[in-house]
């Protein structure tokens, strides 16, 4: 176990709940392996009492946090600075605390470049279809653009986050080369259509989620192509119906545990200036 001192650094989670979430046990083993001398806790933080745990961490010096929801909009707003990719989606998962100076990261869409990249699939000035609008897809849609995704099509499935994602595209068609267009789902041709010509799918919803492993937004499987591949933000179950028949299908595909193992290891990052030994972490915790 943790030898902790008084040069112990805290690092933690905020969020509601959180008693589920393998952060805890990530960093703590990254930190061990490296004798990094820091400590990650998770904190239960309604969205009402985010500023106060923020105060609080702050004059305590914590090195750095990540917040899950609710806090993810709020904790924007709490920061000094806030990076492009936060900046454009209002939301952030990591903060990193410079001597009371608090910056706001977003690390969920470079831990899907990443993995996507790790598949050995090159999607940089390619096209990509996505499914969703919540805070996963726009973390994914946002930092594709910023990387260098050629063009994306978002189709909101249902209403909630229209208004919001329409601002966020617009964004990006100002601020980077990527071209942005948002769809209704109303007409599957247009999507249908979409898919034929990308080089990635990404479920960026809920969709196929555990307990509802029977449902996918995809349930016309002549959509697929070989040339796809088939991204699903899901890590429970680990292969989603939607992966499943995509797979079926001839194309290749990848769930959401490597997107969340690599948001982790670039928060680790951010914090220590450290490279997570992902594949001590993938072995113990993401097998
Ligand atoms: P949000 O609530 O922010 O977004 C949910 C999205 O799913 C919205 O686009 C919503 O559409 C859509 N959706 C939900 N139910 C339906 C439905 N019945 N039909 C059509 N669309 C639907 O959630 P998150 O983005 O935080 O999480 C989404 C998924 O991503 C979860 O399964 C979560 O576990 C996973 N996730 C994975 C991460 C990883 O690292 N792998 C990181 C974060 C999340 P609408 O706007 O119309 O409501």
């Amino acid at each position: 176990s943790k030898h902790i001192t008084g040069h112990t650094g805290l690092l933690c989670l905020l969020g509601s709940p959180v008693a589920h979430s393998v952060s805890p046990e990530m960093h703590n083993e990254a930190c061990d392996q490296l004798g990094l001398d820091y400590t990650y806790l998770a904190f239960d933080v309604p969205e009402d009492k985010m500023p106060e745990a923020v105060q609080g961490l702050r004059t305590m010096g914590a090195r750095g946090w990540n917040i899950t929801m609710p806090g993810k909009n709020i904790m924007c707003k709490l920061a000094d600075k806030v990076s492009p990719a936060s900046e454009i989606s209002g939301a952030c998962n990591t903060i990193v605390n410079d001597n009371g100076v608090l910056t706001a990261y977003t690390t969920d869409g470079v831990g899907f470049m990443r993995a996507v990249a790790e598949n050995g699939v090159d999607i940089i000035g390619k096209k990509m279809t996505l499914l969703g609008a919540g805070g996963a897809a726009t973390a994914i849609l946002v930092q594709a653009a910023l990387d260098g995704v050629a063009e994306i099509n978002v189709f909101n499935v249902r209403d909630n986050f229209f208004s919001r994602a329409e601002e966020i595209v617009a964004k990006l068609n100002e601020r980077t080369e990527c071209k942005v267009t948002l769809h209704d789902f109303d007409d599957p041709e247009i999507l249908r259509a979409s898919i034929a010509d990308s080089a990635i799918l990404v479920n960026g919803t809920s969709v196929g989620m555990a307990p509802n492993v029977d449902r996918t937004i995809i349930t016309d499987t002549s959509m697929f192509h070989k040339d796809l591949f088939v991204f699903d933000v899901i890590y429970n179950p680990q292969e989603t119906r939607l992966l499943r028949e995509a797979k079926e299908a001839g194309c290749r595909t990848g769930n959401g545990m490597y997107m969340l193992l690599y948001q982790g290891a670039a928060s680790f990052k951010l914090w220590t200036g450290e490279e997570m030994p992902v594949e001590i972490i993938k072995e113990k915790y993401f097998s």
